[in-house]
Parts: structure tokens; sequence; C-alpha cells
């Protein structure tokens, strides 16, 4: 059987896919060319730079592709849609950045605490501001999640690592871990702690979850902190309310509109801090990506059952 690895994978991943056999091609063909080849393939794996089109999967479906292997966690390069129809299974590795994604989150927390980039960037322009940087300990204080899913979990784990207590909501899981308050409510995490972060996916149901009434909820003087997806968080109250100065900050990765308009409000402001969405990019992830990933074409090619499908349909039809 024939792999095309169309994207940078880790070396671990290609290793795998050839030790299990796998007559594996490491190659990034563009789109024009990749409607010619990849009806010769049993499974493509690709990253975020190859867009894999309907037009692409159709070609495919008239060969033997079988399996389109996603490295990392967002198929919206993937027309899931279509590979759904012509029964070809889509399979991506959601754990693979749950470390990194969690670590970023923590770094925004000990960076906003301690107005590292502010700090920086004025003795950086020749002031010693010393005594305005007044920072806060974490120690003691109380770490609030909305979402306990794989990344709400491990910053769990960190902040009760840091000596803090921990309050975490999830409408759908239970929040079942030693130590971890469990909340009724999102209201209820907002009011309870000194920092806030979001872990949540944007659906209909948390776009604008917390807006300016929930962002007035939040103790004064709190940090906010959003590795999720934008969106989750009104930008414009979020930028109204610390312009107000009733939190101490917020720490951002992710924005209603990647990349986010230079007169955004929130890119003006000295205690936002932003990433340009970088919570996955890591070696360790990437590595790991690449490793998930492989095992789960493997398995879908020797016809086990792997454990990342993002089209559960095609079990049943198959
Ligand atoms: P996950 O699916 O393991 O956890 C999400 C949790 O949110 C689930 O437990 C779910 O029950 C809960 N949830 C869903 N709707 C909710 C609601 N309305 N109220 C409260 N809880 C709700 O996902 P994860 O791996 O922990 O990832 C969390 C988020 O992080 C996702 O949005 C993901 O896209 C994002 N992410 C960002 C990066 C990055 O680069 N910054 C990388 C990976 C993941």
């Amino acid at each position: 059987m024939r792999v095309l690895v169309n994207d940078e994978i880790s070396e671990e991943g290609i290793k795998l896919l050839k030790d299990a056999g796998f007559d594996v091609t490491v190659h990034h063909y563009d789109s024009d060319e990749l409607k010619k080849i990849i009806k010769d393939f049993d499974a493509i794996i690709v990253r975020s730079a190859t867009k894999v089109t309907k037009e692409i999967i159709e070609e495919g479906a008239k060969g033997k592709l079988k399996v389109i292997g996603r490295a990392g966690v967002g198929v919206d390069n993937i027309d899931v849609e279509a590979a759904t129809k012509y029964k070809i299974m889509v399979v991506n590795s959601p754990t693979a950045a749950t470390r990194s994604v969690a670590e970023l989150t923590v770094a925004f927390a000990f960076a906003l605490a301690r107005d590292l980039v502010a700090a920086n960037n004025e003795l950086k322009s020749g002031k010693w501001t010393k005594k305005k940087h007044k920072g806060m300990v974490l120690e003691g204080k109380t770490w609030g999640l909305v979402g306990f899913g794989r990344i709400g979990r491990e910053v769990a784990r960190i902040a009760l690592a840091l000596g803090m207590n921990v309050i975490a909501y999830d409408a759908y899981v239970k929040v079942d871990m030693k130590g971890v308050t469990e909340a009724k409510s999102v209201e209820e995490v907002l009011k309870s702690a000194d920092i806030v972060s979001v872990h949540v996916p944007l659906t209909e149901e948390t776009r604008g979850l917390i807006g300016e009434k929930e962002l007035r909820m939040m103790r004064k003087g709190a940090i906010l902190i959003n590795t999720a997806r934008g969106g989750v968080i009104d930008e414009k109250a979020l930028a109204k309310v610390i312009e107000e100065g009733h939190l101490r900050g917020a720490g951002l990765d992710v924005f209603e509109e990647e990349p986010p308009r230079p007169d955004n409000p929130l890119l003006k402001l000295k205690n936002v801090y932003v990433t340009p969405h970088i919570g996955a990019n890591t070696v360790e992830a990437q590595e790991v990506a690449g490793k998930i990933i492989a095992e789960q074409v493997i398995k879908a090619l020797k016809g086990e059952k792997p454990d990342f499908i993002v089209n559960r349909e095609v079990l049943g039809s198959s």
C-alpha cells in the first residue's frame, strides 16, 4: 500500500509508516499535481499547508484513496463532507498539542502576573520602571477553567502543582479531578477566580460565551487567557473592560479574525499580551503529531479502528 506524506511530519512518523510495510512517498505536490497522482495512493497525510479539496478527493476516490490523515487538530483544510461521501476516512491527532497549549496558557499567566512584556518593553525603550510593576504571586490564588477537556485538565494539573486552588466548569463532562472544585456555571468560575482561562471549542453555543456582562463579573484585577478559539470572548467588550481598568490584563493566542486587523483595539493595550496562534507550535507537539497520525493511518489501512476518526459516519457504511 502507498502513503503520500504531502506536508512535513516528524521522522518518527515516517519511520513508523515504513516499518509497518507501506511504500512511503515524502514529497509536497501542489493542488494540480495532487489531482493527477492522488488516485495511486491509499492514504495521504497533510498538516495545514495542503488543502484537500473536493476535487482532489473525487480523483482519489476514482483510485484507491481510503484515508486522509491530518497531523494536528483542525480539519478546516480538508473537505470532510466530500471524504465522507466517498467513504474515505479522515483521521487527526487531537492530543498532540495538549501539553504545549497548556504551557502557553500558564506562560501567559506568569507573564501577566509580573507585567513581563510591558516591563521588558519599557526597559528597552530606556525607562527604569521598577516601582510601576507590582506583581502578583500565583501560589494560593484561584485558577478558573472554562472547559475541562484535554487542555483544561492539563492546565488544572499545572495550577495544582503551583499551589493554586482550581475551579472548573464544563457543560458536558464531569469535573472529576482530585483537588479541583466543580462549578455549576461559567459565572461561578468568573466570580471566584483570579485567573480565568478558556478551553472550549468555538460552537454556536460558545460564540460570545464571555461578553461584557460576564467580563464585569470577573474579580477586579483578574487575568483572562484565551488559547482556545477566537470568538469565544467578545473582543470589543474585552478591550473596553480592560481600558476601564477592571482586569489586570489578558493573554490571547487566538482571535475572531486571524491575523487580527491592525486597528483591533486589543493590539494597542499594554496589558494585553498577544501571540499569533502558536499554542501547538512546539518541537514536541509537531513530533508527537507525526507519530500519532502515522499510528492512525496504519490502523485505518490495516482495518483496525483508529482512535481519532473525524468522520465516524464512514465506519458504519464501509
Ligand atoms: P477537548 O474537546 O478535549 O475539550 C473541550 C471541552 O469543552 C470539552 O470537555 C467540552 O465538553 C467542553 N465544552 C464544549 N462546549 C462547552 C460549553 N458551552 N461550556 C463549557 N464547556 C464546553 O478540546 P481540547 O483539546 O482541550 O482543546 C480545547 C480548545 O483548544 C479547542 O477549541 C481547540 O481548538 C483549542 N486549541 C487551540 C490550539 C492553539 O494553537 N492555540 C491548539 C490546540 C487546540
